[in-house]
């Protein structure tokens, strides 16, 4: 393990104190995480059967599950999955498992919406922990994107430009009502991956673009690839009348950003990134997009996920690295590299505490209800909300 010791100043492991319990995933913040409680009995954390206990529900259940395992998840629960990836990926690669009966997700709450709404009928996904869910997604809700919705059709009225200029652009980080409201306004999905083939996409389609949740990728993406200036975007806050905005503002702006964030990546800032500088002077920082905007544009490199790992495949080796993502990751990642060093970017402990919900007493407790013939947990998407994010996400594939 090379991530950077505490004395060394970027990584500090956390002591056992609630704030520490709580983004380590073992305390609840009722105040930031939505769901409910687990039904039913959960195996003690203390329990030292509990991977013997995976294991042997996992086999009996054989080809009828498929276990997903979402880059960000602990450890103890990926040794479990059958596939790793980012959200998407696991998503496609669950309906490409139509012989699997229950598809476990673990991850976050808007994952296995995604996945229920591309695998088939029969399929049945399943969320170990109903109270995973993801800070960022909720962020926009379905009622408040409507009112802003309302806000700008009624401004293009007044106009007397029509509504169809503005294109609704949706993070995959969103909620299937989210999701279905940008396949409703002939919008498109798009991921870490692709934001700035969307973006073109859909500035071929119409004049403005309302991106939802993550104003981070959106304003990174727009500035850093498509060479807009910070004055061509807004920033839209569904809490103030009119988005906080006057109408020449909504009107004149090439995009306009939904005020979400992620409370992860949000946590790096241009500190973190001077202070790794200065620790180990020939570092290459390497942050995902959903960082803010001046950390962006102080790193060496910004990408998605999976462009994260195969940028550390790639390096050489005793190179350095410090990585602004999420901790686990950067973990798995410095365990797999030993030829390099890797750091994590922040001082501090970063986890996404609701992805650290899916602990393995979730999974075990879920795999045998399975085994029992009970499927518990399961996510539902209804077939108006799931026939429109299926449009928004299809059209995310046919994106050139
Ligand atoms: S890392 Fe951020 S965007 Fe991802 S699930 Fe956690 S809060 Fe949501």
């Amino acid at each position: 393990m090379t991530v950077t010791t505490e004395a060394e100043g970027v990584f500090a492991e956390p002591s056992a104190t609630p704030l520490a319990l709580l983004l380590l995933g073992q305390a609840a913040d009722p105040h930031s995480e939505r769901g409910v409680e687990c039904p039913g009995d959960l195996p003690a954390p203390s329990d030292p059967d509990l991977v013997q206990r995976a294991a042997a529900a996992k086999a009996a259940l054989g080809e009828r599950v498929f276990v997903l395992g979402h880059h960000y998840q602990r450890d103890e629960v990926v040794q479990f999955a059958d596939v790793t990836g980012d959200s998407f990926k696991l998503a496609r690669d669950a309906a490409a498992r139509p012989q699997a009966e229950y598809v476990v997700f673990c991850g976050v709450h808007f994952m296995a919406e995604s996945a229920d709404i591309l695998t088939g009928p029969d399929q049945q996904v399943v969320l170990p922990d109903l109270a995973a869910g993801c800070s960022m997604a909720d962020m926009a809700t379905a009622e408040q994107v409507e009112q802003c919705w309302d806000t700008l059709t009624a401004l293009a009225e007044r106009d007397g430009r029509g509504i169809e200029r503005v294109i609704p652009v949706s993070y995959m980080n969103s909620s299937a009502d989210i999701k279905a409201f940008t396949g409703r306004h002939g919008g498109t999905i798009c991921t870490s991956s692709n934001a700035e083939r969307a973006l073109r996409w859909a500035y071929e389609q119409g004049e403005q673009v309302l991106f939802l949740p993550d104003q981070h990728l959106g304003r990174n993406t727009a500035i850093r690839q498509l060479g807009f200036a910070p004055s061509d975007c807004v920033l839209y806050n569904p809490y103030k009348p009119n988005g906080g905005l006057t109408d020449a503002q909504l009107r004149e702006a090439k995009l306009i950003l939904w005020r979400g964030h992620c409370s992860v990546h949000g946590r790096f800032t241009e500190q973190c990134v001077d202070e790794v500088r200065e620790l180990i002077p020939d570092v290459n920082v390497l942050v995902h997009p959903e960082c803010r905007h001046e950390v962006v544009q102080k790193a060496d490199y910004v990408g998605s996920t999976e462009y994260i790992i195969k940028t550390l495949e790639a390096a050489a080796p005793g190179t350095a690295w410090a990585i602004g993502t999420e901790l686990n990751l950067v973990r798995r990642l410095a365990d797999a590299h030993p030829d390099k060093r890797i750091v994590f970017l922040d001082k501090s402990v970063c986890y996404c505490s609701t992805m650290n919900r899916i602990d393995l007493p979730h999974l075990v407790w879920t795999l045998e209800s399975l085994v029992a013939g009970k499927v518990v947990n399961r996510i539902t998407v209804d077939p108006e909300t799931a026939r429109y994010s299926r449009l928004a996400l299809e059209q995310m594939l046919a994106l050139p």
